[in-house]
C-alpha cells in the first residue's frame, strides 16, 4: 500500500499545479477557473526509492450550496483517505477567513498536517510565510509549485513521517 497524500486548500491556490509536479503528469486541470477540479484525482509519484499516492481535491470555498457542498465533501473524503494532508494557502492573499475555517477542521482530524504558502515566487520565503503561523498548524512551507521551488523541501518531511 502506498501512502496517501491528500492536497487541500482553497480553489485557485495551486492544488493541481502541486498534484502535477508531484506526479510529473499534465493530468490534473490547471486553469484560472476557480473550482474546475470537482472530484478526487489520483496520481502516483516518487522521491527517490519512496513511492506515494497523492490526491488532488476541488477546493474548499466555505460556500455550503451547490457545487461548492459537493467539491467540499470530495475533499474531506481525500481528508479522510489519507496517511498525510497538505494544506495549501496562498502567500499572495494571507490569511483569509475561509483558511482559517480549513484550518480549524484539519486540527480536528488528527492527521498530520502540512501547510505550505504557495505563489512565494520572488518573495522572500521567511516574510512570506511568516503570518500564516497564525493558523495554528506549525511549520509553513513556502512554495512556489509553478517553478517548482520548495516542492522537494515539503514533500522530504511529509513522506519521512509516513
Ligand atoms: P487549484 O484550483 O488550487 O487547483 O489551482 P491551480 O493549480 O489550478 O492554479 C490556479 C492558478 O494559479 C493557475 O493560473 C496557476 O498557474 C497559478 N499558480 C499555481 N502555482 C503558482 C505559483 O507558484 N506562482 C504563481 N504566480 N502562480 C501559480
Ligand atoms: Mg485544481
Amino acid at each position: 500500500m502506498l501512502p496517501i497524500i491528500a492536497l487541500v486548500g482553497r480553489p485557485n491556490v495551486g492544488k493541481s499545479t502541486l498534484f502535477n509536479r508531484l506526479t510529473r503528469s499534465r493530468d490534473a486541470l490547471v486553469a484560472d477557473l476557480p473550482g474546475l477540479t470537482r472530484d478526487r484525482k489520483y496520481g502516483e509519484g516518487r522521491i527517490g526509492d519512496r513511492p506515494y499516492r497523492v490526491i488532488d481535491t476541488g477546493g474548499l470555498s466555505g460556500a455550503e450550496a451547490g457545487i461548492d457542498a459537493l467539491m467540499a465533501q470530495q475533499s474531506w473524503q481525500a481528508v479522510e483517505e489519507a496517511d498525510a494532508v497538505i494544506f495549501l494557502v496562498e502567500a499572495r492573499s494571507g490569511v483569509t477567513p475561509i483558511d482559517q475555517q480549513i484550518a480549524e477542521r484539519l486540527r480536528r482530524t488528527h492527521k498530520p498536517v502540512y501547510l505550505a504558502v504557495n505563489k512565494v515566487d520572488g518573495a522572500d520565503p521567511d516574510t512570506a510565510v511568516a503570518e500564516f503561523y497564525a493558523l495554528g498548524l506549525g511549520q509553513a512551507f513556502p512554495l512556489s509549485a509553478v517553478h517548482g521551488h520548495g516542492v522537494h523541501d515539503l514533500i522530504e518531511p511529509v513522506l519521512e513521517a509516513l
